[in-house]
């Protein structure tokens, strides 16, 4: 039985780990050169929040150790307000939960080596899917050599929110998807040490709650911040000169200036990310083609929990072939049959939580609440 995983992000690469576990033949494709030697990405999501969910997948192959290693776990969000004192809220009554900082390319590292790593898995770097047979599970792949074929028994699209499986499956007429991209886009920026320490309290989730706007800042292991800047795509466009810069951000952040140095710089050149919802139905075809993570439902990322719910999707698909007898014609509509509601409602969690992080959690009745409910 071959597998190819098409996509070695996070999903892929968790997946490829689950399935050796089976001894099942995989073949993990990633237009990518090999992230472990390649350098990183610009502005683009250094860190996430894992919280028990992803740990859970995690654990379940023995990583979580590994990668806890380098986390560091916040326990509260700490509301940074235009003027006055932080507001520290836990996460638990108990004040001891908390969610994790991990480094996304530390994590994508880790899973990777462990698949490669692993009986029967094959890594093919700098393969880009372009074409695919979900019927006959034949696939087309461009590469620096050119154009190279392969075929697979069963093919899993685990190639993120803009997924070429789930493109050409659209094309094939056997799903139908449904994007909602939302007005705001992203940027990131950073806070590097201070004199080799933390510039913030690194135990917490920072969040700078503007109304329209937003930004959060998680620890990086390097006592650095990266920070987050959520705001409506065109506003990032209208602020272009130096000075427009520092001044709007002397205006609305005012304790984030003197901590980041290079504000002006990341702003300028680091780029604008979009963000939305992708809804697809159904997730598989003709029982042996099929996409998980955010290749089958992207979510917007104000509930930390695109990762988390992608490596979910990982553990059920593995417990649905247990419970199918290593059946994939059967296991895959049973895994979209399990997970759809889940991942529905993350879906809408994750928007209403913008709203909450955004405006709700600098108000003081939202706080009053917050407390009530830890009583
Ligand atoms: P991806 O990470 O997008 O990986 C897809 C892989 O497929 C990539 O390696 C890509 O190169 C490869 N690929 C793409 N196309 C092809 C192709 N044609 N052929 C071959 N390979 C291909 N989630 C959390 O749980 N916690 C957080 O705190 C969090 N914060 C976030 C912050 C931001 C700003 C954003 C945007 C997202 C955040 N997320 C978070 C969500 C999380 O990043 C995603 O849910 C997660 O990366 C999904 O993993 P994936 O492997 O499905 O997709």
């Amino acid at each position: 039985m071959k597998v190819a995983i098409v996509g070695a992000g996070l999903t892929g690469s968790l997946l490829a780990c689950y399935l050796a576990r089976r001894g099942l033949s995989v073949t993990l494709y990633e237009r990518r050169p090999d992230p472990r030697v390649a350098e990183v990405e610009r502005g683009r999501s250094i860190n996430l929040a894992i919280s028990e969910r992803g740990l859970d997948a995690l654990r379940r192959i023995g990583l979580v150790d590994q990668v806890m290693a380098d986390a560091l776990p916040m326990k509260g969000r700490m509301i940074h307000p235009v003027s006055g004192p932080l507001d520290f809220q836990a996460y638990s009554a108990s004040g001891e939960r908390a969610i994790n900082s991990i480094s996304r390319g530390v994590l994508n590292n880790a899973l990777l080596s462990a698949a490669a790593a692993a009986d029967g898995v094959t890594v093919e770097f700098e393969h880009r899917l372009v074409e695919l047979d979900s019927a006959a599970g034949e696939l087309v792949f461009a590469t620096p050599a050119g154009k190279v074929s392969a075929s697979a028994d069963v093919v899993l699209g685990a190639d993120g929110a803009g997924s070429a499986v789930r493109e050409q499956l659209l094309a094939e007429g056997v799903v139908a998807e449904n994007v909602e991209f939302l007005d705001y886009g992203y940027k990131e920026l950073s806070i590097p040490s201070a004199g080799g320490e933390f510039a913030l309290d690194p135990g917490a989730l920072h969040i700078w709650p503007r109304g329209t706007s937003m930004m959060i800042a998680l620890p990086n292991p390097d006592r650095s911040f990266t920070c987050t800047l959520f705001w409506p795509a065109g506003s990032f466009d209208a602020l272009t000169s130096t000075d427009g810069i520092s001044a709007h951000f002397r205006e609305n952040y005012p304790d984030l200036l003197p901590l980041a140095p290079d504000l002006v710089d990341d702003y300028l050149n680091n780029p604008v990310g979009v963000l939305g919802t992708v809804h697809t139905l159904p997730w598989q075809a003709h029982g042996r083609t099929a996409l998980l993570g955010d290749a089958a439902h992207a979510i917007v990322p104000f509930y930390g929990q695109g990762a988390n719910c992608a490596f979910e999707d990982v553990v059920e698909l593995d417990r649905c072939l247990d419970d199918t007898g290593g059946s994939w014609a059967r296991a895959l509509p049973l895994f979209e049959a399990r997970r759809r509601e889940n991942t529905e409602a993350i879906a809408e969690m994750a928007l209403a939580n913008f709203v909450e992080m955004r405006d709700k959690v600098a108000s003081p009745v939202f706080r009053l609440q917050k407390q009530l409910e830890h009583t």
